[in-house]
């Protein structure tokens, strides 16, 4: 069996007692195991991070700013190999993949822009004499806890910002799809960077917990489920570390009456199946107004859902793939049984498909339940596959207080041709990422990235400048060059300065 390694600098980890298992999600079979480490392991990490971290931070941008164009470079050349080992491990179709990597690839695009986006300010004659100019100083040690469903793009989200700003990094990617996280922590020394910059140790809740309450780590990033963010949240403040935290996810897609509902379809089919609705940005709460609108949209979604092709991974003309392992097949096909139960009407059932010649395989058929309604758990809580829900609201005012009032807060969307209720709906809604006629809002890299309410802890978002002031804190210089004139017998230098 093929042991998935840590990457530590000065060689590799894995003297790790614990493995856990990663899937080929297509096939059904365990495909290797990954080391599982611990706090000796972590402290090793660190020592090797330390090491090298002052040199970085006092590298010049513009030279820490090469080593991130021969990243993207060396990322752009792998990007076929990555994306079939980021769906062997995963599941998801191999241009959905390929998406995976390249919309972290973006992150370190923008990262390449450090010289510029880093620059402090400056104000000259803030006082008479006086100068003030602010700088943003990298935190340190900087560690990222990620999940399984983009194992390409939300470490890059972190260790992109963060190492271009000036920290090392340690990456603890999901152990489910650990190998991707691994490549991409080798083709970063390749590109150049120094041993210990960026290092992926494997784990679960001992590494996460060993890294949470490690002194020499000043900021964490995590990205996963709700509850263990706020724990991951909580315990990191707790230690003294600038944690921020995004958890799930459960986004509402507002259909209007006026919308065009032949583009709505198929922008839901994507949005909702695509990736077996394993994403965090999918759409599995539809939400049509009135119920004209309702019932005309279920008509044109059946025959739209009856047609997707779920196929094992590598299949060129398939939607979607299996999800990541069997205990998530049977957690999503639990809450088609709850929503069942709850009196929603299942009308197109995925549960107990099984594809032909992979009957071992992980695969849940597309499904679609109607009559959804708020007070039902398979509405409040993630389902995280491939199950779009019908929320029939009564008008505008209901569409708006849906997702508002929905426990988590990460992404929503409205269709509509109606300029004045799309900028209505984007100015009230009480979550953090809107699409107009955009079913997966996920903002480009120069932007920036983070949901409200139980979908994010901490209040800063990931990459833009919002992930470089995560990853950096501000100084700021008060100076004054004086010219020798000065009586010294003066009584102001009592008072606190004013201007
Ligand atoms: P998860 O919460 O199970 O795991 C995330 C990370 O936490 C992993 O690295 C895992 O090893 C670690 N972990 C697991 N159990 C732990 C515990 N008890 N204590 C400490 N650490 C633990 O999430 P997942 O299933 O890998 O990913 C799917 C979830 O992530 C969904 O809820 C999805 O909505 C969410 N997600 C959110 C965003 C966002 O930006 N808001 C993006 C992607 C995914």
């Amino acid at each position: 069996m093929r042991t998935i390694d840590h990457v530590i600098a000065g060689g590799t980890g894995s003297q790790s007692a614990r493995t856990h298992k990663v899937w080929n999600p297509s096939t059904g079979e365990v495909q290797a195991e990954v080391a599982l480490g611990d706090a000796a392991l972590l402290d090793r990490a660190v020592e090797a991070a330390k090491a090298v971290q002052p040199e970085w931070a006092a590298t010049n941008p513009q030279k820490r700013a090469r080593v991130m164009f021969r990243y993207k470079e060396l990322l752009e050349a792998n990007m076929q190999e990555l994306a079939e080992l980021l769906s062997s491990e995963h599941g998801k179709v191999i241009d959905d993949a390929k998406g995976d990597v390249q919309r972290g690839l973006e992150v370190i695009e923008y990262a390449c822009g450090i010289p510029q986006v880093g620059k402090g300010e400056y104000t000259a004659g803030a006082g008479t004499g006086i100068d003030v100019y602010s700088m943003r100083q990298p935190l340190g040690i900087g560690a990222g806890i990620t999940p399984f469903n983009f194992p390409a793009m939300i470490p890059m989200w972190m260790f992109g910002m963060a190492i271009a700003a000036g920290n090392a990094f340690i990456l603890k990617p999901s152990e489910r799809d650990p190998s991707v996280p691994v490549r991409l922590t080798e083709l970063f020394l390749e590109a150049g960077a120094p041993e210990g910059l960026l290092q992926c140790v494997h784990g679960d809740k001992e590494m996460v917990d060993a890294i949470l309450d490690h002194p020499d780590i000043a900021g964490v990033s995590f990205v996963g489920s709700s509850d263990i963010a706020h724990y991951v949240y909580k315990r990191g403040v707790a230690a003294g570390k600038r944690v921020q935290a995004m958890g799930g996810a459960k986004n509402h897609g507002i259909v209007m009456p006026d919308a065009d509902l032949d583009m709505v379809v198929n922008d839901l089919a994507g949005a909702a199946f695509g990736s077996a609705g394993e994403r965090c940005m999918a759409l599995p709460v539809v939400v049509p107004v009135g119920e004209d609108t309702a019932e005309r949209l279920r008509d044109k979604l059946i025959p739209a859902i009856n047609g997707l092709r779920v196929g094992v991974s590598t299949d060129k003309d398939a939607h979607y793939g299996p999800v990541v392992t069997p205990e998530h097949k049977s957690r999503i096909e639990q809450w088609i049984d709850t929503a069942e139960k709850e009196g929603a009407e299942i009308v197109v059932d995925g549960r107990g498909f099984s594809l032909q010649g992979h009957e071992d395989g992980f695969f849940v058929g597309p499904t679609l339940i109607d009559r959804v309604t708020p007070d039902m758990d398979s509405y409040k809580e993630e389902i995280f596959g491939p199950v779009l829900q019908i929320v029939r609201a009564a008008d505008f005012e209901e569409a708006v207080r849906l997702p508002s009032e929905h426990q988590y807060g990460n992404g929503v969307a409205i269709f509509t041709r109606n300029g004045h209720a799309a900028r209505e709906f984007a100015q009230r809604v009480n979550v953090g990422m809107v699409g107009i006629n955009v079913p997966i809002p996920v903002p480009v890299s120069y932007h920036t990235f983070g949901g409200w309410k139980r979908s994010a802890f901490g209040d800063t978002n990931q990459y833009g400048t919002e992930g470089l002031k995560f990853w950096t804190r501000v100084k700021t210089v008060t100076q004054r060059w004086p010219d020798g004139t000065a009586d010294g017998d003066d009584k102001s230098a009592f008072m606190i300065p004013t201007l």
